[in-house]
């Protein structure tokens, strides 16, 4: 089968094109601009003004002091910085609470923080993948250092009550972070209003390059960096200004808010179309999460009896982009985490096929996506080794099923990677 050129790419939660404006805005700063913002002289502090524009553009988005953003070099930088920066000022207390559907940034360093004799409390969540607000009231305990959940699902776009779970934080005197990384351009995020300590964007999710991200700390709340060096950011975070991506990240904002309604109105109903249609003509398939609250861009969907793994690859060969939450390891396909912690059997977690929408998404692009899909399922689902008639489709030999579908799909397949990540 000969690859497909066109990208149609419904994968817009594990990273966005860079938007035209987005560039434009930073080529000055890699080519004529391209001084250190912190020298004395000319050529680098006319750069300055630059920074200071960009971190006003970014704190706008939030409704933040621009003295209360830190510019950092991502969303995973940004949640272990304020985790680090909570532990290492209150050395008393030694737990910290977040839940069992947050992205790897926190569940991996709260792994990490456990081999050292911290304790960390994944809060559980429902079927729906929603969360049960008493339960983070009644874990939160005196040694309690940090709480730290996220605003927005990126597996199922399920949101969380940030605004309540603040209160409950605030009324027990504990620090609240947030990871709203899959947030911008999709939701109204005002830190004033929902009363955060501390806050995670990544540039790279509301179409700005990769490698920069911010920390919101709110003001007057004690601060320790995590990278430690220079004295840029205010001494908050070391290391000399990524400039360009900065200016660039700054631009993404400011179009994040002018898009907001775009994103809420033509995209979501793009993704409802595309859910809609899937759940009704391929039979078989359920939605994974809550319908809402949810990201207006976010569906995640279970094709019983066929692996993730096999439509993706089906799908690539087409110029389709898409994703499962599922880690490939050696010989095994984990089922993904958050499905995991919603409950979903293996079977079903493993078949989940995320599409996340973006802002370049067209009704051509999703009636291609229609137009293929079902008869890729069917093919799979012909060959599958967990027919429906199986009585025992839960237990089956994951290897000998790879390789079916990857033999269907046209691939060799090599074997999966040891590292991979859900993004
Ligand atoms: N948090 C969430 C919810 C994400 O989806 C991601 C990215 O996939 C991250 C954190 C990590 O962001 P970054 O890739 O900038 O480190």
């Amino acid at each position: 089968m000969s690859r497909q050129t066109k990208l149609y790419y419904f994968d817009n939660n594990a990273t966005t094109r860079v938007a035209p404006e987005v560039v434009e805005a930073m080529l000055p700063f890699l080519t004529e601009m391209w001084g250190n913002a912190s020298s004395a002289y000319h050529f680098g502090s006319q750069i300055k003004p630059h920074l200071d524009d960009a971190r006003a553009r970014l704190a706008a988005l939030i409704n933040a002091d621009p003295k209360e953003i830190v510019f950092t070099s991502c969303g995973t930088e940004s949640n272990n910085t304020a985790i680090h920066s909570a532990l290492a000022l209150s050395p008393g207390k030694r737990h910290v609470i977040t839940t069992a559907v947050e992205h790897s940034a926190n569940i991996k360093y709260g792994e990490f923080l456990q081999r050292r004799a911290y304790e960390v409390t994944y809060l559980p969540v429902e079927s729906d993948g929603s969360l049960d607000i008493h339960v983070l009231d009644q874990a939160i305990r005196p040694d309690t250092a940090i709480v730290s959940i996220m605003w927005a699902n990126n597996e199922t776009g399920v949101v969380f009550p940030i605004e309540e779970i603040a209160a409950i934080c605030r009324s027990k005197g504990v620090l609240f972070h947030t990871d709203a990384v899959q947030t911008p351009g999709k939701l109204k995020l005002d830190v004033k209003s929902t009363g955060v300590d501390f806050l995670s964007l990544s540039a790279h999710k509301l179409h700005a390059p990769k490698g920069i991200g911010l920390l919101y700390i709110k003001r007057r709340t004690k601060f320790q960096p995590y990278v430690i060096g220079g004295h840029q950011e205010r001494g908050r975070r070391g290391g000399t200004e990524n400039i360009p991506y900065i200016v660039g990240f700054g631009r993404a904002a400011e179009l994040a808010m002018s898009t907001l309604a775009d994103e809420n109105t033509r995209v979501r109903a793009l993704r409802d179309r595309l859910e809609q249609a899937i759940l009704k003509t391929i039979p078989n398939t359920v939605r994974n999460g809550a319908k809402e609250p949810r990201l207006p861009n976010t569906t995640n969907i279970a094709f019983d009896f066929v692996e993730a793994e096999a439509i993706l690859m089906m799908l690539d060969q087409l110029g389709i982009c898409a994703s499962s939450g599922s880690a490939c390891t050696t010989g095994s396909v984990d089922p993904s985490h958050v499905l995991t912690a919603m409950n979903v059997s293996p079977m079903r977690a493993r078949g989940s096929v995320r599409f996340s929408l973006g802002l370049y998404n067209t009704d051509d692009e999703v009636d291609y996506l229609l137009k293929h899909l079902p008869g890729i399922i069917s093919k799979l689902r012909a060959i599958s080794p967990l027919d429906s008639k199986h009585p025992d489709n839960d237990q089956f030999d994951l290897k000998t099923a790879r390789q079916k579908h990857n033999h269907a799909a046209g691939h060799s397949h090599s074997e999966p990677d040891d590292d991979a990540v859900t993004v």
